[in-house]
């Protein structure tokens, strides 16, 4: 099958999966099965006092999303319970995404077929970025990571003189990271792991902190387990950015069921120097103007044109250089440091 067949049975797959957790109310209207909802108001610190959040994406969707009102937190309510939360990671779509397609992009040319391409850095090229931004903190030392999918990253960390050990909950690519791979892996989640106090230099969150149900705890146990002057990463998307908040193209990806907890840089900040952290340094990842509005037609398709390409090139770059003054791209690492 193509890739294309295999993404559109993949999509179709997620889509039923998605409608068993809802139910028709009298107006029509759907809602979130009781048995799956979790109506404890926002994941960080509790509260309920809430209002709807303002990004297109967020409106018109069966499941919304709202900012607390109180720590800026933006997340779907109700949401998933923690039990459904997790099974999902393990889902037939998931595994079916995972087995066949995200791993035959692995297996020809290892390099992840989940790449956003809509990203003008590449994923191998980002990888590299943040294998150097750590060694800018730390030259060496033990590094976990949250959610390390098939190891890749971790791998190259590996490479670059680190020990590593990751944490995967998805079976499928715990069993890529351990076999093939050949890396230190506990298969699970972060909530459920015995983790040594004070014995990592690094605990990485890549695209993984917003699938977490209790970010507070998890904070708090990112914290025991580090060394003093440890470091924590976090690479996550932005709600506040300007893409996010304009083009609904830029909100692929975040499905309110998977993904509980959205904030912008500001709400980021605040919620891990409350747990005894310093920001160290934030990183405002490229993205591509040229590519949204090539979706919206209204840029050609096609920049085989060589003027064509380098004049979609330095739009891109202006926009990027606009996002970073600004500090509102759709990607961001936050490093903060164990203080
Ligand atoms: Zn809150």
């Amino acid at each position: 099958m193509k890739t294309n067949n295999l993404m559109q049975t993949y999509f179709k797959m997620m889509k039923e999966e998605d409608d068993l957790l809802f139910e028709k109310t009298h107006g029509a209207m759907e809602i979130l099965k009781k048995e799956f909802s979790d109506f404890c108001g926002c994941p960080y610190c509790g509260s309920l006092n809430k209002q709807q959040h303002s990004s297109q994406f967020c409106i018109g969707k069966r499941l919304p999303y709202f900012e607390c009102r109180e720590c800026g937190l933006v997340y779907p309510y109700p949401r998933l319970t923690m039990e459904k939360l997790h099974e999902r990671i393990n889902s037939p779509s998931k595994n079916f995404f995972y087995s066949r397609i995200y791993r035959r992009g692995i297996l020809t040319n290892h390099e992840p077929i989940s790449q956003n391409r809509s990203l003008s850095m590449k994923a191998a090229e980002i990888f590299d970025y943040e294998v150097n931004l750590l060694k800018s903190f730390k030259k060496n030392g033990q590094i976990l990571e949250v959610g390390c999918a098939d190891g890749y990253f971790l791998k190259k960390l590996e490479k670059a003189g680190f020990m590593v050990k990751g944490i995967e909950p998805n079976e499928i690519l715990y069993s890529y990271a351990c076999k093939s791979m050949m890396l230190d892996v506990a298969c699970g989640t972060f909530e459920a792991q015995r983790l040594k106090p004070e014995f990592f230099d690094i605990v990485i969150f890549r695209d993984t902190f917003y699938h977490l149900f209790d970010p507070r705890r998890a904070l708090e146990k990112t914290h025991q387990i580090l060394k003093d002057g440890g470091i924590i990463l976090i690479k996550t998307f932005n709600i506040g950015s300007f893409s996010i908040q304009n083009f609904p193209e830029a909100s692929q990806g975040i499905n309110p069921l998977d993904v509980p907890i959205n904030g912008s840089l500001a709400t980021y900040k605040r919620m891990i120097e409350a747990w005894g952290f310093k920001v160290m340094r934030i990183c405002f990842l490229k993205e591509n103007l040229t590519n949204y509005l090539r979706r919206k037609d209204i840029l050609q398709a096609s920049d085989e044109m060589i003027p064509l390409k380098l004049i979609y090139a330095a739009l891109d770059y202006c926009f990027w250089l606009y996002l970073r003054a600004l500090k509102k791209t759709r990607n961001i690492i936050i490093i903060a440091k164990k203080i």
